[in-house]
């Protein structure tokens, strides 16, 4: 029978510690934080023109906020900035988790501002939670890129509407370009609708990919392989060399038998190898390929025009169906109509043509 142990002879009991200092400093505690006080936006806007980086991450903080003081703020500051934008490359960078993008995103930005130019870096994960720690466009992901002053990184807009991060993403970019970013870079995972709202918001829509997983297994969409305008293999190094160079030139073949893109340009595709920086100079001289050719068939003016008419387009989509949902009087009716409709003794267009005549109505009032 086991002996009974005391106390002190259990391998369990507590060996009493050297006493240590709290881990915080308990007198910082009570010290105010003083928060930032909301400024006008002409103090952001010359920052922002002044290529002041604190001033500009203060900016988009505005931009991002929900409250309506710092968006009216936020407005202001676009508006001051839209004149100084637009002169960057906006391209978008696609791929699955694990397909290489930050790795990607740290050599080939490091390999363009070795070219002469400054670099932002953004994202769009609507389901990424700042609190938690952003997927993507987390700093600590591209150790040697976020040190330098030729770079910006700015993580997603923390989790909310794909629409409104993507908003978001857009007035930040001419923020930044506003800020003398001349290369910015969208990053987004490849496995929802966040790659179309790269895609219209970039110039060159890039996907990464690697050997040998079937497509289904990457989750790419045939529709995402069309919208590519280059499709780099990644981790082309070691053994998968040979195999990421079969799988590029699989990937050319396929692509021949997609209708030719508006742009003019033939989608190419490539191997690099993110992590030793080989192949990296290629696919900026890719960019800079479909720039000239952009440049001076036209598409590239046309494509941002484009771009830029069906933002304005969604906006108002989006505005007149907020107003139109908040209007009191149409309010009071939509659910009678609506019950109506259900049970057919209205008919859908009808249903429709009647919210619209109470709101266009009550609108006309209110004038
Ligand atoms: P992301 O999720 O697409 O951003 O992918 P990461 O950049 O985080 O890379 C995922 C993993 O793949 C990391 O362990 C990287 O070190 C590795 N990786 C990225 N690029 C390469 C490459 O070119 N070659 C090899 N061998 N590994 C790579």
């Amino acid at each position: 029978m086991p002996s009974k142990k005391t106390n002190n002879q259990s391998a369990l009991r507590v060996q009493e510690g050297i006493a240590q200092p709290p881990q915080l400093n308990e007198e910082l505690l009570k010290v105010p934080v003083k928060k930032k006080p909301l400024q006008e936006a002409g103090y952001y806007i010359s920052g922002i023109l002044d290529g002041n980086r604190t001033i500009l991450s203060q900016a988009i903080t505005l931009v991002e906020s929900a409250l309506p003081a710092h968006q009216v703020v936020a407005q202001k500051i676009i508006e001051g900035c839209m004149t100084h934008s637009g002169n960057s490359v906006r391209v978008g960078i696609t791929g699955v988790p694990g397909v290489g993008k930050s790795t990607f995103i740290e050599a080939f930005g490091m390999h363009v501002i070795d070219r002469g130019h400054k670099v932002a870096v953004l994202a769009i994960d609507p389901s990424s939670q700042r609190s938690k720690g952003s997927i993507l466009g987390d700093k600590t992901r591209m150790e040697e890129l976020s040190v330098k002053n030729e770079a910006y990184i700015r993580p997603s807009p923390s989790a909310g509407s794909l629409g409104g991060v993507a908003r978001k993403t857009r007035e930040t970019i001419v923020l930044c370009e506003a800020a003398g970013f001349g290369v910015i870079i969208i990053e987004t995972v490849g496995v929802g609708q966040s790659e179309t709202a790269v895609h219209s918001m970039t110039d060159f829509f890039l996907l990464l990919m690697l050997a040998g997983a079937g497509d289904e297994l990457q989750g790419i969409k045939r529709g995402i392989m069309e919208m590519a305008d280059a499709l780099i293999i990644n981790k082309a190094d070691g053994d998968n060399i040979t195999k990421a160079q079969q799988a590029s030139v699989q990937y050319q073949n396929a692509l021949h038998l997609f209708p030719p893109p508006p742009s003019g340009w033939a989608p190419r595709t490539g191997t690099c190898s993110a992590l030793s920086g080989i192949g990296i100079a290629e696919v900026w001289d890719l960019v800079l390929e479909y720039l000239e050719l952009t440049r001076s068939n036209g598409y590239f003016r046309q494509n941002r025009n484009s771009q830029a008419i069906s933002l304005m387009m969604e906006s108002l989509n989006e505005q007149l169906f907020s107003s139109f949902f908040s209007n009191p009087d149409v309010e009071k009716e939509y659910q009678k109509i609506r019950e109506s409709v259900g049970t057919n003794s209205y008919s859908p267009y009808s249903g429709a043509l009647h919210l619209m005549q109470v709101y266009l109505k009550s609108v006309r009032q209110g004038d």
